[in-house]
């Protein structure tokens, strides 16, 4: 089959490198005039890792990849209030890796070796489903005929706008907006360790990256209209929300202008129905965006690609791998979505009460049945990857 794939980020090239082993044409259109670099880091475990195993990409992510020994949390003047090690939630810490989102897509990409035609700088403006083919008009190049599409544009999804409807329909906002930026010379630094701030409204995190670069995340409370594609205006708005801030906050917002990457977004889940329809699919944040509370969105997002591509490669035709494709992974989905919601006070408390609340789990966490009974069993991934037929 010959298959158009929207978006270049971390479930469109998962989904075209298993297509390719099943034998089918791949082509993939990115917006972005290049792959992205920069932007934040991922943690990566779970059924994620099991699919990057089975591309190989494994030495890779690790080579890329950072090995975090500690989140520490810290109050106003910096005194520690609670330290939690990754072994402490998650057990086996053998399959996990820290990576930039840019590094692992990029791993991704050299994995399909150049044999999927990449589009870039471009993307789709219509979808006409015709029953045999799907007819995709582009912004810029000529028309052309595919005979699948799968939306894998993210959480803002054009695929998903075309062909299921708009955003309000699907989007539920979680009341908070992210922003991550990269400065490079920031000190102090403090290698291996992801430290961070919380008070009333607001989350501020530092992690120390390589070449001096030090990469910030902050999750701050916000109702009201997110401001989109301004950056002044999105700056401010963070400023506001940490102006009197404690630990290093200052010095955070003195740095920010000074950043070499600025990403910024709501902070929302996807929820559908469905992920598909006729000879239209979506995977990923596009599909079902478990929002960065969930911090499993890029694994998820390999899942979803590799399944689909093996329900396609067992199947007898598309209809049949797209029912099986869903039915496989909704309720795994849709818990790991539940599990997201509730996190909100710890990224960005609302009150004191929710502070008080965030820092005692923390302190709670750091003990090892605990820090399993509370988060651990919500990291690991009951699913089960069904087999891949290779051409
Ligand atoms: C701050 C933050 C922290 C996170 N932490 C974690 C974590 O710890 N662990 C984890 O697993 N996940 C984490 N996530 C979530 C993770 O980054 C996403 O779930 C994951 O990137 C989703 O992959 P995707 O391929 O579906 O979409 P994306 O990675 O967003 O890629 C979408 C691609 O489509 C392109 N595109 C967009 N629109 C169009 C269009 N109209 N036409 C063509 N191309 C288009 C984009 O340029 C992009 O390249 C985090 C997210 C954030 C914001």
């Amino acid at each position: 089959m010959d298959v158009l794939i929207v978006g270049a980020g971390i479930g469109g090239p998962t989904l075209a490198y298993w297509l390719l082993r099943a034998g089918h044409q791949v082509t993939i259109v990115e917006r972005a005039p290049q792959l992205r670099r920069g932007g934040y880091v991922v943690d990566f475990w779970g059924a994620g890792f099991d699919v990057a195993e089975r591309m190989g990409i494994v030495p890779d992510l690790r080579d890329r990849g950072y090995t975090f020994t500690q989140a520490r949390s810290v109050d106003g003047a910096g005194r520690r209030v609670a330290s939690v090690r990754p072994a402490t939630i998650l057990g086996d810490i053998t399959r996990y890796v820290t990576i930039g989102r840019s590094d692992l897509a990029a791993a991704i990409d050299d994995a399909l070796d150049g044999a999927a035609e990449l589009i870039l700088d471009d993307t789709v403006r219509a979808l006409l489903d015709e029953g045999s083919r799907v007819r995709v008009t582009f912004e810029t190049r000529p028309a052309r005929d595919f005979d699948l599409v799968v939306g894998a544009d993210g959480l803002h999804s054009a695929v998903r706008r075309l062909v299921f409807g708009p955003d309000e329909r699907f989007e539920r906002y979680l009341g908070m907006v992210i922003a991550a930026f990269e400065v490079p010379g920031y000190r102090p630094r403090d290698e291996s360790i992801a430290i961070m701030h919380a008070d009333v409204g607001f989350q501020a995190l530092r992690v120390c990256l390589r070449n001096d670069v030090t990469l910030f995340l902050l999750s701050v409370r916000h109702e009201g209209a997110v401001p989109f594609d301004d950056r002044e205006a999105q700056q401010d708005l963070l400023r506001r929300a940490l102006a009197g801030g404690g630990w290093e906050t200052p010095a955070i917002l003195d740095a920010m202008p000074r950043a070499e990457t600025f990403y910024f977004d709501r902070v929302s889940q996807i929820r559908m129905p469905s992920w598909t329809r006729g000879r239209v699919a979506l995977v990923g944040d596009a599909a079902a965006c478990p929002s960065f509370l969930a911090g499993q969105g890029s694994a998820l997002a390999m899942v979803e690609s590799y399944t689909l591509a093996a329900e396609l490669s067992r199947c007898t035709d598309h209809v049949a791998a797209f029912a099986e494709y869903e039915r496989r992974l909704a309720p795994l989905v849709r818990s790991k979505q539940d599990a997201a919601t509730g996190l909100g006070l710890a990224f960005a408390p609302k009150n004191r009460w929710q502070l008080f609340l965030r820092n005692g789990g923390m302190r709670l966490m750091a003990l090892p049945k605990v820090g399993d009974m509370v988060m651990g069993r919500s990291f690991r991934d009951k699913v089960e990857l069904p087999p891949f037929m290779a051409a």
